[in-house]
């Protein structure tokens, strides 16, 4: 750059000198190029200049540079004024001008101007457009610091996973830094991977050019367990190769705690809406019950009346205790356990549940495929699944109409949803005849609260926790409906592996087996205790009892019998059944032991569990099915 120009105007250095002479050789150069004196105004500008800033030159000299400069920048001319007062007498400095395309950045050279006898008299500026430069920058800026920023955790590793970036987030939520990761040859992608199997399943995936998603856990710094939902991309170079993997890491934790407790609040709602309708069943049994005991009170000594109360009686209390089941099943915390079930079978149990409860004007219909093989599902959920999608149905028909149930088994193509279509899965069709839902209202039906029912009537939130729990299962649910006409959802559910245990069969009532056995059966309730001495002695086995916890311990402590079996019930005064349960741990640890309980929450199962007791059976129970139970255990 040149930095001197001696202007050698024979005017003297009082006389402006003209354009041409200020300009020098950037007259007429392409470079749009201007001079100001120490004034701050233009005192010459060359045609590229005038050009670019659409007017002629005339119009330009004599004005202030400062007036064609955005305000912001105005104040670089002082500093460039300063800096060309020193040797080497240049100065460059960045600013945006106003041209007829807008504000354009300008890059200014800038060399001062002399006399002849060597004073500073002005400054020449020579521009470039820097415009499209500076815009990359800032957006560069801006990406570099969004990245760098944001609250979703983010690492950038080569194709081979080898990390070469992390940003703040991520160092926050794994207190790993780039350095530790480099230092330690960590593995950023296995992290939360189940096992070697899902990891290389994922890696392969990834190879492949996949986008890769899915919700991991992890330990967090402090040891707690971290929810995360995690992304992971490949970036391409130029030439469509994998160069970088990209992965995002969000935290979840709190969304999955909030589904969890979404999932109990539904549930509570759904039992809102059993809970009129079970009060009513209840009093028509406790009616029956009432009044077959009754008669057997008036006619004591007419054996054929008594046996036929006492019948009407049993059945009844059956009935009562199917409900009673119902309502256990239902009101027990969302504790997940998925195993082999029969879809048929629970449909069945619900809807007659549901049929006492709905509208008279609704009508129940069965297409129950019977050779469907079992599901692999949680109970609990299947049944909300179905609760949920009955209620829509009935609110749909406020006129009454049909509900109609239907199953069937899906393969190859008509298996909807690419997740399933590699397995055959059972479907669950739930259609109606009601008002049906119009587009904008089928498109929504699944967000959580969304609902077209008045204020009290819908929450929104039944078929949120319906897809929340098919996708949970690795099913899938869609819908079709016409307005007029009904509406029909399809679920669809992955069958129990061939080899899973099939779901027990339906217990026949009848005679159970007999034995030879010895039983120990330890219950406080003595007409219970007395029940099972009679019967049990009746089918051959010999029956000893213990009316609580501290006398089943004094008994098997003598060690005088050897027990097969024990029947043992949780809660008695005393000392109570996992009291009874550790001495028998070490006195007999090889006597087999089936647990009576009325309602085992998760904990106490798992306490069992780790005991080594696998063997329970729910109150109320039948005779048949207990008996039942004893032979299998016995083997
Ligand atoms: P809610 O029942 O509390 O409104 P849901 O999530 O169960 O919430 O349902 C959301 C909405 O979907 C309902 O308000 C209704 O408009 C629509 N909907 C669901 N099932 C049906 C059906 N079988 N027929 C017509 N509309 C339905
Ligand atoms: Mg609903």
């Amino acid at each position: 750059m040149m930095s001197v120009v001696i202007c050698d105007s024979p005017a003297g250095a009082s006389a402006n000198p003209p354009p041409e002479a200020l300009l020098g050789a950037w007259t007429g150069s392409a470079a749009f190029v201007y001079c100001r004196d120490l004034a701050g105004s233009l005192s010459a500008v060359n045609e590229a200049f005038a050009r670019k800033f659409g007017r002629p030159a005339d119009q330009l000299t004599g004005k202030p540079a400062a007036g064609l400069v955005h305000h912001d920048d105005v104040k670089s001319f002082a500093r460039a004024d300063d800096t060309v007062q020193r040797a080497p007498h240049t100065a460059t400095h960045e600013q945006r001008w106003l041209t007829p395309q807008g504000w354009r950045w300008i890059d200014w050279e800038e060399s001062a101007i002399f006399d002849v006898e060597g004073r500073i008299i002005g400054v020449r500026s020579v521009g470039h457009d820097i415009t499209r430069r500076r815009l990359a920058e800032e957006q560069f800026h801006k990406l570099s610091s969004a990245v760098e920023q944001s609250p979703i955790a983010i690492a950038i590793t080569d194709a081979e996973g080898g990390v070469q970036y992390v940003n703040a987030k991520f160092t926050a939520a794994t207190g790993l830094t780039l350095e530790t990761i480099l230092d330690r040859e960590l593995d950023v992608l296995r992290e939360g991977h189940a096992s070697e199997e899902t990891y290389q399943e994922f890696r392969a995936h990834v190879r492949a050019g996949h986008e890769w998603r899915g919700e991991l856990t992890r330990q967090s710094p402090e040891g707690r367990a971290v929810w995360e939902s995690v992304r992971v991309c490949c970036l391409r170079n130029a030439n469509g190769d994998i160069a970088n993997l990209l992965v995002l890491r969000e935290n979840i934790s709190e969304r999955k705690l909030l589904e969890g407790q979404l999932r109990q609040a539904q549930k509570m709602e759904g039992i809102g809406t059993l809970a009129g309708g079970i009060a009513h069943d209840f009093n028509n049994i406790l009616a029956v019950i009432n009044g077959y005991a009754e008669l057997c009170v008036l006619n004591s000594s007419d054996p054929a009346v008594i046996q036929k109360s006492v019948r009407e009686i049993k059945r009844a209390a059956e009935r009562a205790t199917g409900l009673v089941r119902q309502i256990l099943t239902f009101s027990r915390k969302a504790e997940v356990h998925v195993a082999s079930l029969n879809l048929n079978q629970h449909v069945r149990d619900l809807i007659a549940l549901l049929a006492e409860t709905f509208p008279r004007n609704i009508t129940f219909q069965f297409a129950l495929d019977e050779s469907l093989a079992p599901l692999l599902a949680d109970q609990n959920q299947l049944q909300q699944i179905v609760l949920n999608l009955c209620v829509n149905a009935r609110d749909a028909m406020p006129g009454g109409g049909t509900i109609t149930l239907a199953t069937q088994r899906l393969e190859g193509e008509a298996v909807p949803g690419a997740m399933l279509r590699r397995h055959p899965c059972a479907c669950l069709k739930v259609s109606d005849t009601g008002t049906g839902m119009p587009a904008h209202v089928r498109e929504r039906i699944f967000e959580p609260f969304f609902t077209t029912k008045g204020v009290g009537k819908g929450t929104g939130l039944g078929l949120a926790v319906v897809y929340g729990i098919v996708a949970s299962h690795e099913g899938c649910i869609d819908v079709e409906s016409t307005v007029g006409q009904g509406t029909t959802f399809r679920v669809c559910l992955p069958f129990a592996d061939a080899l899973a245990p099939a779901a027990p069969a339906a217990a026949k009532t009848g005679d159970f087996p007999s034995g030879t056995e010895s039983i120990l059966v330890v219950d406080d309730e003595a007409p219970l205790r007395q029940l099972l001495e009679t019967s049990l002695s009746r089918k051959g086995y010999t029956v000893t009892t213990a009316g609580d916890g501290l006398e089943a311990i004094d008994l098997l402590g003598r060690g005088e019998k050897k027990f097969d079996v024990i029947l043992l019930d949780l809660n008695m005064p005393g000392a109570t059944g996992i009291e009874v349960l550790k001495v028998l741990k070490i006195t007999q640890p090889d006597t087999k032991v089936l647990v009576l309980t009325g309602h085992l929450s998760a904990e106490a199962r798992t306490e069992f569990e780790q005991m080594g007791q696998h063997h329970f059976v729910r109150k109320p129970y039948t005779l048949d099915a207990l008996g039942r139970q004893i032979r299998t255990i016995l083997g």
